[in-house]
């Protein structure tokens, strides 16, 4: 493939990455976006290949790395469940940083193009940075891997003048790159560049460690938002365009819904950043026994009286959460939701911008199960109409319906906007014990009043409401 045909396939691709990026915007233009994305990649990967970069001789390795890769990211693909989906997201993340690494060391080894004057500093630069933020990536991402699944508890590691130490490995890691820089020869520039990556991999360390559990979905899209500029820095180092606009594309969106995601959890960036969110007052730590004790009397309810109750309603709102995920109770979801609106109830949907373990997480799993979309409203969309809502039925959701965060400065998730469902005359959550959330707090929801209990997995829960209204 000549230069020229590289360089339009490149240009079409990156067109077909931003038309895919505007369709998963909207669920009902996503498949849409997602096909355009498909095609872009694979025109992408078709273009690198078969470029004038690669000789003959390199495809078989590409194509026997690509088979091997690509049949990894298969089976992950099958086995893993969807609500391991986040955590096979940060894992992703992590393999970014490290290509970006790894290019990066490869790049400075490979003495083939010799560099001379400006070029050079900037190659080195490109290098450097290259470098160091797939290191913060990749160990930033592991952590959150381990966040995510739980091997890794969410209480923030807050280690005593941490600030002070994230300073002083920026300021060491300025001095390392001006001795990288004006290093003569490859083997002098190795020491200041190995131990730079060893401070970035740190650093990555810490800061997503100093980050409390109700802040992560931040750091995930963070981390993506990492990813991408990670990219860039590789596309820069190979001088792959294409790269460098679809590392930009993720970096920027990424920063973008980072920032929307501050704002629906009403958090400044910086702060979340800086870490230590989540940690409360002293006395009601995240996770702390304290904090996610039982504090009262619940009253629990039965599937048959669930559904004598939704049956009479005329208003229903529907919380799904990171429960109902687990349960994999969306389809049995949408199908009391179709009895009930058979039966004149007009059912809707409240999703929490934080909802489940990743952005749009619930919204993915009720369009698999068809939820029909014009019913599916976003917090701000539905709050205020809890008081004239009859039922509010939550399914597997903990810390987005708390009202403690309203309620107690003191709280681990104080100022993080919740759906006001004790607003409604009834509430029902469904869970199959008293555990806390996430975030690991206690639900004074629970001892609500108007509130009842119903005890159990959602998915068989559900399957006996709707057995009860379909009787
Ligand atoms: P929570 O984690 O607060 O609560 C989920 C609840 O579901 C638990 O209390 C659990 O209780 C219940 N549950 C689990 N399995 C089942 C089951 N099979 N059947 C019925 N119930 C079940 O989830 P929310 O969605 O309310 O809140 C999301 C939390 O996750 C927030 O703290 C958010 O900050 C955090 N987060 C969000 C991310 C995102 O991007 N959306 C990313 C990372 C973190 P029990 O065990 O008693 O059943």
């Amino acid at each position: 493939m000549s230069q020229s045909l590289a360089t339009v396939a490149y240009l079409g691709a990156a067109i077909l990455f931003i038309l895919s990026l505007g369709g998963l915007s909207n669920p009902e233009t996503s498949r849409r976006g997602n096909l355009f994305g498909i095609i872009g990649m694979a025109l992408a990967v078709l273009a690198a290949v078969f470029g004038p970069r690669v000789s003959s001789g390199g495809i078989a390795w590409i194509v026997t790395a690509l088979v091997i890769g690509g049949g990894i990211g298969l089976y992950a693909a099958k086995v893993v469940k969807m609500t391991q989906m986040p955590e096979l997201v940060a894992l992703m993340h992590s393999l970014v940083g490290l290509a970006a690494c790894l290019v990066g060391f490869a790049s400075y080894v490979d003495t083939s193009v010799q560099y001379q004057g400006a070029e050079k500093v900037i190659h080195e630069v490109e290098i450097y940075v290259g470098i160091l933020i797939g290191a913060v990536t990749f160990s930033g991402s592991l952590v959150a891997f381990g966040k995510l699944n739980g091997k890794i508890g969410g209480k923030p590691l807050l280690l005593p003048a941490r600030h002070w130490l994230n300073l002083a490995a920026l300021l060491v890691v300025i001095w390392l790159g001006r001795a990288f820089i004006h290093a003569e020869t490859v083997s002098g520039g190795m020491l200041p560049l190995l131990v730079m990556t060893v401070i970035a991999l740190l650093f990555g360390v810490h800061m997503v460690m100093a980050i409390g559990g109700a802040d992560m979905p931040v750091v995930v899209s963070m981390l993506n938002s990492y990813s991408g500029w990670a990219a860039a820095a590789t596309g820069f180092m190979l001088s792959n365009d294409l790269l460098i606009v679809t590392g930009a594309l993720v970096g920027s969106s990424g920063a973008i819904l980072s920032y929307i995601m501050c704002q629906a959890m009403n958090r400044n960036f910086i702060s979340v950043i800086a870490g230590g969110f989540g940690s409360g007052a002293p006395a009601k730590k995240s996770g702390d026994a304290a904090a996610a004790e039982p504090q009262g009397e619940v009253t629990p309810i039965t599937a048959l009286d669930t559904a004598e109750l939704l049956r009479d309603a005329k208003n229903v709102v529907i919380v799904p959460g990171y429960g109902m995920a687990v349960a994999q109770a969306q389809h049995t979801v949408n199908e009391i939701t179709r009895t009930l609106r058979d039966k004149g109830v007009n059912v809707r949907f409240a999703i929490h911008p934080v909802a489940g373990r990743m952005p749009g997480h619930m919204n993915v799993l009720l369009a698999e199960a068809k939820v029909p979309y014009d019913i599916v409203m976003e917090m701000d969309e539905i709050n205020e109409d809890f008081p004239s809502t009859d039922v509010a039925m939550v399914i597997g959701a903990n810390d987005i319906v708390n009202p403690a965060a309203q309620d107690d400065p003191a709280s681990p998730i104080a100022g993080m906007p919740v759906l006001e469902v004790w607003k409604a005359k009834h509430s029902v959550v469904m869970k199959r014990s008293m555990a806390s959330g996430y975030a690991g707090v206690d639900n004074p929801l629970f001892y609500k009043e108007n509130n009842r209990m119903l005890f159990g997995d959602a998915k068989k829960m559900l399957d006996e409401v709707l057995a009860a209204l379909k009787a």
